[in-house]
């Protein structure tokens, strides 16, 4: 299952892919999450992401581009993977359908998750997530189930990213319009978009792409074999 969740930020992207990983065997491949680490790392490219990143402007193709080459190739995508705020550009788009043409592959689903902008600010900025594990909460719709100790995995260390702040947050909704929603015809003429309503509460989007999803057990494996 090759899959890519688009959406503004504050959408439930990474909160969607959380939950699909572990249903299809299949890791979530952020470019937010891959840049963030270059950033805290120190390294060439995270000193380059770093500001751009804190104004909320896209990073440039070459340097995502090369930061996400070879990931797919890489054992635990055998299944599939998803792509989430990857491609966020038409050129991302191209450059993503060039590298998987030739490994004679494509995207199964494109499913958007539609929200309307006055209720992302609110949602992005309350928002936080386990250090370890990755998980996805918020400080007033999806609290942990005990306070200050991970649903998941039961860490209790938790991150809040510099940029979600309403400024940074403003101009990420803009960027998003200008430059990554273009993508959403592009991929409905191809017959692989489905929207569904990210506003309905976190389940029931869930159940709505599922729905647009084959089973798990339909699908099978890049060497042919149906999975486990
Ligand atoms: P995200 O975690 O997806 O909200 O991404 C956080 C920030 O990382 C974005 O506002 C961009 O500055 C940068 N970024 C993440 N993915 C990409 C991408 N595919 N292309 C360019 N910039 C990106």
């Amino acid at each position: 299952m090759k899959l890519l969740l688009l959406g503004p930020p504050g959408a439930g992207k990474g909160t969607q892919a959380h939950r699909l990983m572990a249903r299809y065997d299949i890791p979530q491949l952020a470019t937010g999450d891959m840049l963030r680490k270059e950033v805290a790392n120190g390294s060439e490219l995270g000193r380059a992401a770093a500001r751009i990143m804190e104004r909320g402007d896209l990073v440039c193709d070459d340097l995502i581009m090369a930061m996400i080459a070879g990931r797919i190739d890489r054992e635990d995508c055998r299944n599939g993977f998803i792509l989430d705020g990857f491609p966020r550009s038409a050129a991302q788009a191209e450059a993503l359908d060039t590298m998987l043409s030739s490994r004679s592959s494509d995207l199964d689903r494109v499913i958007e998750i539609g929200v309307d902008d006055d209720i992302l600010v609110s949602r992005i900025t309350g928002r936080f997530t386990c250090r370890a594990c990755g998980a996805g909460y918020h400080d007033v719709f999806c609290r942990p189930r005990e306070s200050g100790v991970c649903d998941f995995c039961g860490a209790r260390d938790f991150d809040r990213r510099a940029d979600d702040n309403e400024e940074t947050v403003r101009s990420r909704l803009a960027v998003y319009h200008r430059q990554t929603a273009p993508l959403l015809p592009y991929y409905a003429s191809r017959g692989i978009l489905v929207t569904v309503d990210g506003m309905a509460a976190i389940d029931k989007v869930t159940e709505q792409i599922l729905a647009a999803l084959p089973t798990p057990s339909a699908i099978d494996s890049d060497d042919g074999r149906p999975l486990e």
